[in-house]
């Protein structure tokens, strides 16, 4: 559970940032991934959530790291993949105070008014598929099938600013989806990387290509991303990683 500022100064005047660890497993084995939370002292930012029944999950994690998640004002969406806002329409049942963020893009189907690109993309390459691999597919569309829409309150693009830990940035990373954000907390020097980077042994990479809707895009948004400005990197998949200290 990395808390990644712990000078109470700077907490009170900049906030902190906390990339939680939940713990699953699933057909393919045990798997961690790292949720984010910013928080200053009148805000709470859930960075992605987890996939369908993952709230228990976020509940507990969010305990260890001394947060309710009854606290959350704000959950950033990255993109609309199965394991990044499947658990959105029930933490937003559950706390229906919280307002939902993501792009304009990537809005229309976590509102379930376009149709999931994830979904399509699997769909298109089921016939191409052995036979033996067949029934993880269709075991996988129909999950993505069932992911239940919710709202999206607030519709962001690239450079849009919140006020949170002062100044929060949102970063367009197109490529894993074409309305795919991070998140910039310049006063920390870290970046909420969702998809599009993921760190593997404390090495930061592009997510598998195989799964971006755009390849060579988001091959050029991870290099643009890893910049010397940055000190830390909150990845989704692989946790926290630092450079340059
Ligand atoms: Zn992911």
């Amino acid at each position: 559970m990395p808390r990644l500022d712990k000078s109470s100064e700077e907490h009170a005047k900049n906030g902190e940032i906390v990339a939680m660890a939940v713990n699953f497993e699933d057909d393919a084995g045990e798997d961690v991934i790292y949720p984010a939370i910013i928080s200053d002292l009148r805000c709470k930012v859930l960075v992605d959530c987890g996939c369908p029944g993952f709230l228990p999950k976020l509940d507990e994690s969010a305990f260890h790291a001394g947060i309710s998640l009854r606290e959350l004002t704000h959950v950033i969406i990255t993109h609309h993949d199965y394991d990044h806002y499947g658990a959105l329409f029930e933490l937003k049942e559950r706390y229906p105070a919280i307002r939902v963020i993501a792009s304009e893009t990537e809005a229309p189907y976590i509102e379930g008014l376009e149709k999931s690109l994830r979904l399509s993309r699997v769909e298109a390459i089921y016939d191409k598929l052995p036979p033996d691999k067949r029934a993880d597919a269709l075991r996988f569309q129909k999950s993505l099938e069932a992911l239940k829409p919710v709202k999206v309150d607030i519709r962001v693009s690239d450079g849009a600013v919140f006020s949170w830990c002062g100044g929060v940035r949102i970063v367009a990373s197109p490529g894993h989806m074409p309305g795919h954000i991070s998140v910039l907390v310049p006063c920390h020097r870290t970046l909420i990387t969702g998809d599009a980077l993921v760190a593997t042994n404390g090495r930061l990479r592009a997510a598998n290509l195989n799964y971006a809707i755009d390849a060579r895009e988001a091959l050029s948004t991870a290099k643009k991303l890893m910049s010397p400005d940055i000190r830390t990197f909150v990845c989704y998949h692989g946790g926290v990683v630092n450079v340059g200290v």
